[in-house]
């Protein structure tokens, strides 16, 4: 099975974000805080995503996003044309990544949620376009807090409820827009694997947690099943360094159950335990394969790309194996990552990429 993305195997993917310039951190601030209009932003922003485009394109990506230059970060994305949420409501208790929004009123969509940024993107190049959207389990564990929540949605799985439609209209707008592949974010399902991180948010059951996230995914991809959609899971990162560990092996089975195509995975990062969790890959779908470390500021050579993917071949065939990093090198803008280091690994994953098909086609 040839898969059908690219004419080429090895298809090279960002997972989304770029680290954004001080002044796209500003221009994004100040619409945050009511002192830009979200069309004068849009109409400032417009040039940094060219160049965004540009930068990926440069380094021979297949598939190219807008940098996610638009957004505060791959969560709020949602937030900035949702209303109903407090802004940096909800901190994240020792973590040192800054709060999210927090839910208190019931949810009235005031623009699309992507939609301008996907066209934008669509504009600026012919490359195959990703877009991603977040999910609705990670909007509820992120965003749903008891004292400020429960009066507009009593538990947190009523907010989850709420968000699925809203996601899954924004994915058929996405499509008949063009965009070519959407990807939805949860790196909260990947992070069930960390009995700390389950304590920390005082996770019981970790079954009933994933069979929820499944369940709250699944209702957001409803009528786009066989579409080109990825899940991205990985252990969340901030300033270099990851929220949770753990391989991949007891989430397996509900990455399984998502119905997306594609899983986009992290793979070089010493916290996901070598690969041997590939084993339990499911069978149908094609791993995104992360083989840059995004947290290392040592930029991987062409050869180590292409090792890594070979260590995978081990695993899983060829025509099942994408490109990407591990995970968006700023995922929230207040991230602290190089953008010219991200240039320089996306060109080693793609130069990487060129040696395996050479090998292996
Ligand atoms: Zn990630």
């Amino acid at each position: 099975m040839r898969q059908n993305y690219t004419q080429t195997l090895f298809p090279t993917f960002v997972v989304g974000s770029l680290p954004r310039p001080q002044w796209v951190r500003d221009v994004i601030d100040e619409r945050k805080h009511g002192r830009l209009s979200h069309r004068e932003a849009d109409r400032l922003l417009d040039p940094a995503i060219a160049f965004a485009v540009r930068l990926q394109e440069r380094t021979g990506l297949d598939f190219v996003s807008d940098g996610e230059w638009r957004r505060e970060s791959y969560v709020k994305v949602f937030t900035e044309a949702v209303d109903g949420f407090k802004i940096d409501a909800a901190p994240r208790p020792g973590r040192p990544s800054p709060p999210n929004p927090a839910v208190v009123s019931r949810l009235n969509q005031l623009r699309s949620i992507a939609l301008d940024a996907a066209a934008a993107l669509h504009s600026y190049t012919n490359r195959k376009s990703i877009v991603a959207l977040p999910s609705p389990y990670i909007m509820g564990v992120r965003m749903w807090r008891a004292d400020l929540s429960s009066k507009a949605y009593p538990e947190r799985e009523d907010f989850m409820a709420a968000c699925a439609p809203l996601i899954r209209e924004e994915i058929g707008r996405l499509f008949a827009a063009g965009i070519d592949h959407v990807q939805i974010d949860d790196p909260e399902l990947a992070m069930l694997v960390d009995s700390q991180n389950l304590a920390a948010r005082g996770v019981k059951d970790a079954g009933r947690e994933m069979a929820l996230a499944v369940r709250m995914i699944n209702s957001a991809l409803e009528g786009h099943e066989g579409r080109p959609v990825s899940l991205h899971v990985c252990h969340a990162h901030f300033a270099r360094s990851r929220a949770s560990a753990g391989g991949y092996g007891p989430v397996m089975e509900a990455i399984g159950q998502v119905k997306v195509q594609r899983v986009a995975m992290e793979f070089a990062a010493p916290e996901s335990q070598g690969l041997e969790s590939l084993r339990l890959f499911p069978k149908e779908k094609i791993l995104g394969l992360g083989v840059i470390d995004h947290c290392d500021r040592k930029v991987e050579t062409p050869d180590q790309v292409a090792a890594r993917a070979e260590a995978a071949m081990k695993f899983i065939e060829p025509e099942r194996i994408t490109l990407n990093p591990d995970c968006g090198f700023s995922p929230g803008m207040q991230n602290p990552m190089d953008l010219d280091e991200a240039y320089l690994k996306l060109s080693a994953m793609c130069r990487g990429a060129e040696l395996l098909r050479t090998r292996h086609t």
